[in-house]
Parts: C-alpha cells; structure tokens; sequence
C-alpha cells in the first residue's frame, strides 16, 4: 500500500515538473521573441515619495505584457531570462525604454529635480560596455545622467567586488548615481559598504514588515537609519502599506519611501495622467 502511495506521489510530482518545463520552454521561446519586439517588454514605475507624500522621481519596474497571458511581473519571467542569458538585452531594453519615458515627461511637465531609477543586474554591471552603454543610452533620450539613478543589489557586488567597484565608478564619472537595493537581506558586509561607491540606501521591505512586529525589528530600522548617517547616505524604505509604518519611519528619521500606500507600480499612460493632473510645485 504504502509503495503504491510512493508510486502516486512520485507521478503527481512528474506531472507538474513535466508542466513546470514546458510552461519554461514556453517562456523562454516567447521570450526571445518579445525581446525582439519593442512593445511587449516595458516598465512600470513606482513612485518614490518625500515626507510631505509628494513624488519626487519613479522606480523602473520591467513588466512583460504577454499576448496569451496578460501582463506578467518579473518573478514570472527574470529566473529564466537569467539563466537563459537573456538579462543584459531584458536589462537595456527596459534601460532604453524608462529613459525615454523620463526624458518626454521631463520636458512636458516639471519635474527636473526628479530622478529615475533604473534595476541592474548582475550580468548587465560586468560587461565591460554597460557604461557605454548607458552613456549613449542618455545621449540618444536626451535624459541628463543626473537624473538617473542605478539599483544594485548586494548580491550583485558580493560577486566581484573590484570588478563592481571599477564599473561603478565609470558610470559616476557620467554623473549616473547608485542605489543599494534590498539593504539588509544579502551576504552583506560592511566592510563592502564603506568601499562602494553609492549614495543611498533601499531599506529592504522584510524590515518595513516587521518595524511595529517586535521591537528588535524597529532597532533594526533605527540602527540601518544611523549607519547611514554616519556614511553620509540617504535612505529610502521600500514595501510600506500602512500609515503606521510611515509614522514610525518618520520619526526616525527617514526621508524617502516607496510602498503600495503611496502607489503601486503604475503602467506608463497612468503615470503620465497622474503628472497631468498633478500641481507640482518644483
Ligand atoms: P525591487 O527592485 O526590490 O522592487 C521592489 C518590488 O516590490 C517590486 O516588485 C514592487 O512592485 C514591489 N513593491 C513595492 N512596494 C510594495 C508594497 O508596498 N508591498 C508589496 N507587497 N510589494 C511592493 P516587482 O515589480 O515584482 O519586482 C520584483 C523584483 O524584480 C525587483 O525588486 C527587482 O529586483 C527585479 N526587477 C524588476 N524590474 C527589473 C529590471 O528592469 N531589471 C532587473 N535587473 N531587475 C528588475
Ligand atoms: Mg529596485
Ligand atoms: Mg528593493
Ligand atoms: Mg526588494
């Protein structure tokens, strides 16, 4: 009986690791065509929002708008553009898209303080012409390298520090700026963050969730807060839902967030309705 139970177990687990394969083949096979055509693969973008809730620029959040399946979010599809090696191109079309985006609002509406960031990948920061790359990207839209910001994870350095290192200071010589993102949660040392060259940090949502569960979680917030102002870095919490979590992040000091309270990611034609609608004293 029991073996006969195994046998069940064993073919239920083939069935769905047979669907799993070719709902990836799938993928991978639209995918690849997607990237060749321009409209399928786009970002969103989520406001980052100052103390007063005004928007004071947008994160790039890539969405693919698959003809059979709706719009689909990146843990749908990043797993396979990885391994599939299909993130750098993923990477610059999003890149190429969201600057083109900013810099058409930048003209029509005024927003010239605001800035746009923009995630990077592993694989996109360690080929040796990202920042050429980004350098004709900004060129050819039009987008001062100002406004652009990048979000690296700790992952992402933790694999080639040097390499990153190097990397990141040939994009800062353009004027690009960094993000670490998902602070708190990678093999992060913090001997690495004194080496980086970055100027802000993304408080990683896990801490958002438990800032008002324990009161370990809120010295956490408070200690990532202080560390920061010791290095000289902003901070920007990310995943906040209720106005509870703001109040408490205010008061410590926080002067930058982003979460579904304030907005979730947004397609482009809604943001560019919320900017016309928006008085924006600049
Ligand atoms: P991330 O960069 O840490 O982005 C934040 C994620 O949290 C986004 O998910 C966003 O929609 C979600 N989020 C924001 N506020 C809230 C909130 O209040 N509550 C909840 N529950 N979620 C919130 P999304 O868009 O699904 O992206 C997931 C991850 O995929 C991103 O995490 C980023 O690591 C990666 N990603 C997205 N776009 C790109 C891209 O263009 N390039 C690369 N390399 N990675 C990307
Ligand atoms: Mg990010
Ligand atoms: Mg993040
Ligand atoms: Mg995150």
């Amino acid at each position: 009986d029991s073996k006969k139970k195994g046998k069940n177990c064993l073919s239920v687990f083939d069935d769905a690791m047979q669907k799993k394969l070719i709902d990836e083949h799938d993928l991978t096979r639209d995918l690849i065509l997607a990237l060749n055509r321009t409209e399928e693969i786009a970002p969103w973008f989520q406001p980052k929002v100052d103390p007063g809730g005004r928007w004071v620029g947008f994160e790039a959040l890539v969405r693919w708008n698959h003809p059979k399946r709706g719009v689909l979010n990146p843990g749908q599809f990043i797993d396979i553009a990885e391994g599939q090696n299909l993130m750098p191109a993923l990477g610059e079309a999003v890149l190429v898209h969201a600057c083109k985006l900013m810099s058409a609002w930048r003209r029509q509406y005024p927003i010239q303080n605001w800035t746009l960031a923009v995630n990077v990948s592993q694989s996109q920061l360690a080929m040796d012409d990202f920042p050429a790359k980004v350098e004709e990207v900004l060129t050819k839209t039009n987008l001062p390298a100002h406004c652009l910001q990048l979000e690296i994870t700790e992952s992402v350095v933790a694999e080639n520090i040097d390499g990153c290192i190097a990397q990141m200071n040939r994009l800062r010589r353009l004027g690009v700026s960094f993000s670490l993102d998902d602070f708190g949660t990678g093999y992060s040392s913090l001997s690495y963050l004194r080496q980086l060259p970055i100027d802000e940090l993304k408080i990683d949502k896990s801490f958002v969730d438990t800032l008002l569960l324990y009161e370990e979680g809120y010295s956490i917030v408070r200690a990532i807060l202080q560390l920061a102002q010791s290095l000289n870095l902003s901070v920007v919490a990310e995943g906040i839902e209720e106005e509870a979590q703001l109040r408490a992040l205010v008061n410590l000091g926080c002067k930058r967030y982003q979460g579904f309270l304030f907005s979730r990611p947004q397609a482009p034609e809604q943001i560019r309705d919320c900017l016309a609608a928006m008085k924006i004293v600049s």
